[in-house]
């Protein structure tokens, strides 16, 4: 395949390339600990720079999740949920592996991916990110080891943007396909810098409004406008999913959290995240949404432990969970679905305990 080739090219970071293509990984003792009779689907939203503090469905001052909080009693919001970095690569390669605070290196040692493989399930990877160049390739590299793999913005002129419907458009024809087991990830563009270009007009909601802000400059007032229709696009996006996912008709759930947050003028002058870690807590603090569907429910009991605090690195055992899969490298008591979860210290920045850091 062309894509496959063009992104191969370009890959810099060897350690993860074998995600591409050894697709079942190491994992010993797979098994399902319930399994569902009939049709399962399950989609992963994998937001971008979204912070919890702009969704109003999290008591922000604007109407920024009107569609959410239409269909809220129909979710499991969880408020205290953080990522373990503050730009994508470092955060995702831990969410979606073995890897985590206390052993990072096991990043190289497991995938999400691989073990839905492993347990038959039939796995998407659908992105709007780009796929190559040494910010990307890394996720590319976890993407590529799904049994489908579309990267949609690849053809993108320069200049140009597409927005995140086209995940929702791919994700009602992967529905239709044959496969009773599904697993579809969907990486989005979320709210990304440069803001106004994550939306269409149509959802220029914000617009001379002036935000509350103690930045008073003109062009920090557009920014967070811009910001703010960002995240009320992104509310579109994630209801959007629930309602395809619902018409399918099978055991569901849609997982919706950011790969981390954002600064957009909240508690300083600046907009945007940043690698040198530890400067504000809006870059840590995600959105984490679960829906459910009715029989999934009735099928499968869940502990959710919403005000618990939670950190993404262990997301690999919270969607191993999720999907009712058991192996001897998934850890329930790292699971914020579970029964058997145990809060534990979350340390950013290697050495940093978080919750003492940013009281
Ligand atoms: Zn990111």
């Amino acid at each position: 395949m062309i894509i496959r080739a063009g992104i191969e090219y370009y890959i810099e970071s060897k350690k993860l390339s074998h995600y591409a293509n050894d697709k079942n990984g190491n994992f010993s003792d797979v098994s399902r600990s319930f399994d569902m009779q009939g049709q399962e689907v399950y989609v992963i939203i994998i937001g971008e720079a979204t912070s919890r503090l702009h969704l109003g469905i999290y008591d922000y001052y604007r109407n920024t999740t009107p569609l959410l909080e239409d269909m809220e009693d129909e979710l499991l919001i969880y408020n205290k949920v953080i990522s373990p970095d503050t730009y994508t690569i470092a955060s995702l390669t831990k969410a979606l592996t073995l890897g985590n605070y206390e052993n990072p290196e096991a990043k190289f040692e497991g995938s999400i991916i691989q073990l839905l493989n492993k347990a038959n399930f039939k796995t998407y990877w659908v992105s709007v990110q780009k796929p190559a160049g040494a910010d990307d390739s890394q996720i590319t590299n976890l993407g590529l080891g799904a049994d489908k793999s579309y990267f949609l913005n690849i053809k993108r002129a320069e200049g140009k943007t597409i927005h995140d419907e086209v995940l929702v458009e791919k994700l009602d024809k992967i529905l239709l396909e044959k496969g009773n087991k599904k697993v579809i990830f969907l990486h989005t563009l979320g709210t990304h810098v440069d803001y106004k270009n994550r939306y269409p007009e149509s959802f220029k909601f914000f617009n001379n409004e002036i935000p509350k802000t103690k930045f008073k400059k003109e062009h920090i007032y557009k920014e967070i406008n811009a910001y703010d229709n960002a995240v009320r696009y992104t509310d579109y996006i994630i209801s959007s999913v629930i309602k395809t996912v619902k018409k399918a008709n099978a055991h569901s759930c849609v997982l919706y959290f950011s790969d981390h947050g954002e600064e957009v003028y909240d508690d300083i002058e600046f907009s945007g995240h940043f690698r040198d870690k530890l400067r504000t807590k809006n870059v840590y603090e995600i959105p984490f949404i679960l829906w459910r569907s009715e029989n999934y429910k009735e099928g499968k009991t869940m502990f959710p432990h919403l005000d618990s605090k939670y950190m993404i690195d262990d997301l690999f055992h919270s969607m191993a969970d999720l999907f009712s899969i058991k192996a001897k490298e998934v850890d329930y008591t790292r699971s914020i679905f579970s029964e058997h979860f145990k809060e534990r210290k979350r340390i950013v920045g290697d050495s940093v305990d978080y919750d003492n850091y940013f009281k």
